[in-house]
């Protein structure tokens, strides 16, 4: 696989998130990579651009320095930044696949990706089918002569499902079709998906890369620069790009998500053992508990098992509702991945609309995404709104 042929790429990943593509201003010497506020660049004569740039959905050089970071973080050939997540799902499914093409989804599948595939892609001829990607015999007996792209998350939300990235991709190979991971639960500090033979990650980049609840974002990082000329392409003629000051707080959010994945994993596991011991507690999920059906791979493909916790509550759906409205430190709320906590309650808030459906979430659950501050504090917190 091809990396960028920087000097940082021998580091290590934190050096890369603070130095790769984020070299001082040339001019000035300053050492944070400017916000170019500009839509257009002075040529020096016709076609006589400096750096490249000529217009700013072509190529803008704050965006350029987050590229260049997300693409070495990731050990990816080339990386894209859109103005959200989902654009820049978008923008990639348009790159691969055409009217006839079939996909295969997790069946836990974060619901958005879920509905641009049916409810999107659906109607200019994508067959998508969900799969329960944790089990690999019912992802071969779901691939067609059609099957085009796997598109993976590992963990998944809210039940933290484990796939495997290594598997999943000797199986897509087999089948001709591409492996895709949406890396934005685990980020590749905790998990490189390209690494294990993934060929594409897309990120969400308002979650954990952004890691202050401040700025929607997306990516997608490619193994291979063909694929990648062919996003490039795609980013500049449907535009669905990120503007420079988003660009420049993902990138302010990257430099300390080392640090941040640290302490939310380390946090976690301190709620985890505490909702383990609570007797209002019925089950904890979480893939650092040997008791959960993805440790093990988790175990081999992630370095931390990351910020994100689920457990159901003994007293059904009205208890659950206590628990999410009687937190103070936890603040109620969708999203996750800020240094914020965050808590939810998924069957009526971020997962509502997947009742009835194949995705359906048990209705005593709650989902926390635990932040940054004093782990006491945040147990402190939920030992008042579980009593
Ligand atoms: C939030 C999220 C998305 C969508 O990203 P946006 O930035 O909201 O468009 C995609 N995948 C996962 C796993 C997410 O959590």
């Amino acid at each position: 696989m091809d990396t960028p042929s920087t000097e940082w790429d021998k580091t290590e990943f934190n050096t890369r998130a603070i130095h790769a593509g984020q070299e001082p201003d040339p001019q000035t010497g300053a050492v944070v990579v400017p916000i170019y506020a500009t839509s257009t660049y002075k040529q020096d004569g016709v076609g006589g651009l400096r750096g490249g740039y000529e217009y700013s959905r072509t190529g803008n050089p704050t965006r350029t320095a987050l590229e260049e970071s997300l693409a070495s973080l990731e050990r990816g050939a080339a990386a894209y930044t859109f103005g959200s997540g989902l654009a820049a799902s978008d923008t990639l499914i348009r790159s691969v696949l055409r009217p006839g093409d079939h996909v295969i989804l997790p069946i836990d599948a974060y619901g958005g990706s879920y509905r641009l595939f049916a409810r999107v892609f659906g109607d200019w001829g994508i067959e998508v089918t969900p799969v329960p990607l944790s089990d690999l015999d019912a992802v071969r007996a779901a691939i067609t002569d059609r099957t085009k792209m796997i598109w993976c998350e590992t963990p998944t939300n809210p039940l933290l499902g484990i796939a495997d990235i290594a598997a999943l991709s000797g199986v897509a190979h087999e089948a001709g079709a591409l492996l895709v991971v949406d890396n934005t639960f685990a980020t590749p500090y905790l998990q490189q998906p390209l690494t294990l033979g993934a060929d594409v990650v897309v990120h969400s980049m308002t979650k954990y890369l952004g890691g202050h609840s401040d700025v929607v974002g997306g990516a997608v990082v490619v193994a291979d620069p063909t694929l990648g000329e062919k996003v490039a392409f795609n980013q500049n003629a449907i535009g669905a790009i990120i503007g420079p000051f988003d660009a420049w707080l993902v990138l302010r959010g990257i430099k300390t998500l080392g640090v941040r994945m640290d302490r939310h994993s380390e946090n976690a596991a301190a709620v985890v053992e505490f909702l383990e011991a609570s007797p209002k507690v019925t089950r904890v999920w979480y893939p650092g508990l040997p008791s959960h059906p993805g440790h093990e791979v988790a175990a081999r493909q992630m370095s931390q098992f990351g910020g994100m916790v689920s457990f159901q509550v003994e007293g059904g759906p009205e208890a659950a509702r206590r628990v999410v409205d009687g937190t103070t430190v936890f603040t109620l709320g969708e999203s996750l991945g800020g240094v914020e906590s965050l808590i939810e309650y998924p069957a009526a808030m971020t997962h509502a609309s997947v009742a009835g459906s194949a995705l359906e979430v048990p209705d005593d659950l709650v989902r926390l995404s635990v932040g940054i501050e004093s782990a006491t504090d945040l147990l402190t917190d939920l030992d008042r709104a579980l009593s």
